[in-house]
């Protein structure tokens, strides 16, 4: 069949204004940072499931790849599509609730960003825990599809222990409804699962019923110096300890981080004196202040750390915040920038650190290499800038940084996925009898492999 015939039979499915071509596609972004102009043959924005089951359907019955997409802010180019397949965008699919208060759930379509459920769960009083940064534009089928992870995750788990229930649609246009809303179900597999952080390439998330937890009553914010790592894991221990399960966030910058992220000039130093790390905490219950003051006066009296500064207003922890989520500040500052996301145990972080740098030292005397991250959960951002941004030198500077996290027992990806950027390493930390368990899994659900092609598995 032509493109001709393709089109007009996803407008007789969603709509002619639903079918997006030409400058209405190029001028989306296909992922982060947003540089490069989608390349889509169309974009289709279906209104329901069964518009969703009707275009998957006549795209494996024709051989042409559908890529779901929801705020496109994923890192690893899973949403990215080529000029000859079908970009599937969630965003008429927004709507929220019913929420039960009882229960503690929401019902929710994918489409519906992050920040939005945050804001309807407050809205009751209630609490959606997964945070990102990219919270305003991030879909809850994006964050479901990544298994977005965050910045709560210490406290909370990530986005898979927030799943209940999901809807999911397969390549052929099956739809599987498991939504389920109870914490506890052992009845055979559980089938969310297979969709939770499958990147698309399973199935098409439509919709969910999430779980929603108190909201906490206070939350209190401090940002640290401390003078050595094993300061910094002997502080996280004595939070851990100290804080009683109220410990939210434990999120540690390398030296580097604040003189590449001040340099954009919109944030100040929250202390005064340099020190080796930087450490933002969140303490998130009924009388916070009172425990992350207790927490952080024994961790003074303990010498683990040099200064600390506790926020004394929402503004003034958002200020906090805002230095920590600032990538955009630190690409700029690192142009051209490489972002890697990696997890491995807490113990090994400083020296993986310091092997990567000094192997990337090697190769390019100059470069800058920024490592943070929320650590606690054993997840490390490194930010690198060499100086050139091309497709062999990221390679290089990929495998340096990729290399040793399999003898360290880590991953090449903690939250961000695999989607194109990573497919060539997964082997790295993957055996292969997982990798041939995934390729039977991609086999079985989308034998004509249409849906989301050549994501995930090389
Ligand atoms: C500033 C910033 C901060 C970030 N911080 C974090 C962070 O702390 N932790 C973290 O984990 N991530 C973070 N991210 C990455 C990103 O926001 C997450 O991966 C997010 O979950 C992607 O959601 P999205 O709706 O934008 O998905 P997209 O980018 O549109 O898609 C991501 C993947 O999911 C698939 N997909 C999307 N919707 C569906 C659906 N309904 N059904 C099936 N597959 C689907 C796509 O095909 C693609 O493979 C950050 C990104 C930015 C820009």
């Amino acid at each position: 069949v032509s493109w001709d015939q393709i089109l007009s039979a996803l407008a007789a499915i969603c709509g002619t204004a639903n079918v997006l071509t030409g400058r209405d596609v190029s001028d989306r972004f296909d992922g982060w940072p947003p540089s490069s102009p989608l390349g889509a043959a169309c974009v289709v924005r279906p209104a329901s499931t069964s518009e969703v089951a009707a275009i998957l359907r006549h795209c494996n019955a024709n051989g042409i790849g559908v890529v779901p997409q929801g705020g496109r802010t994923g890192i690893s180019g899973g949403a990215r599509a080529s000029h000859e397949q079908v970009a599937l965008s969630l965003e008429r699919m927004h709507g929220i609730g019913p929420i039960d208060r009882a229960n503690a759930t929401i019902t929710v379509e994918a489409g519906a960003t992050l920040g939005a459920v945050q804001s309807a769960a407050a809205a009751e009083g209630l609490f959606y825990p997964v945070d990102i940064g990219a919270r305003g534009t991030a879909t809850i089928g994006g964050t479901i599809a990544t298994n977005a992870g965050g910045n709560r995750v210490l406290r909370y788990g990530m986005t898979r222990e927030q799943v209940l229930g999901l809807e999911a649609v397969l390549a052929d246009g099956t739809v599987v409804s498991s939504m389920h809303a109870m914490l506890k179900n052992n009845a055979g597999y559980d089938i969310k699962h297979w969709f939770i952080g499958s990147e698309g390439t399973l199935g098409v998330i439509t919709r969910a019923i999430l779980r929603l937890r108190p909201q906490p009553r206070a939350a209190a914010t401090a940002w640290m110096g401390v003078a050595s790592f094993p300061q910094v894991t002997r502080l996280c221990e004595l939070l851990v300890d100290h804080t009683d399960g109220a410990l939210s966030s434990f999120e540690v910058m390398w030296p580097e981080f604040l003189d590449v992220t001040l340099r954009c000039g919109r944030h100040q130093n929250p202390l005064t004196s340099a020190h080796a790390f930087h450490v933002l905490v969140e303490i998130g219950a009924r009388d916070a202040s009172a425990i992350l003051e207790s927490g952080l006066a024994a961790a003074w009296d303990s010498g683990v750390i040099a200064d600390a500064v506790i926020a004394q207003s929402e503004a003034q922890a958002s200020a906090l915040w805002a230095i920590r989520e600032d990538s955009p500040a630190r690409a700029a500052a690192l142009k051209p920038a490489f972002h890697f996301d990696v997890s491995l145990p807490c113990s090994k972080m400083e020296s993986y650190v310091e092997q990567v740098k000094a192997a990337i030292s090697q190769g390019w005397p100059r470069s800058r290499v920024v490592a943070f991250g929320h650590v606690a959960d054993g997840n490390l951002h490194i930010n690198v800038g060499v100086g050139d941004g091309n497709s062999d030198t990221r390679k290089e500077v990929s495998r340096q940084v990729y290399g040793p996290l399999g003898s360290l027992g880590g991953s090449i990806s903690a939250e961000h996925g695999i989607g194109i950027d990573k497919r060539e390493y997964l082997h790295l930390t993957r055996t292969p009898a997982e990798l041939h368990l995934m390729r039977l899994m991609k086999a079985q659900l989308d034998p004509g492999n249409t849906l989301n092609p050549a994501k995930v598995l090389p």
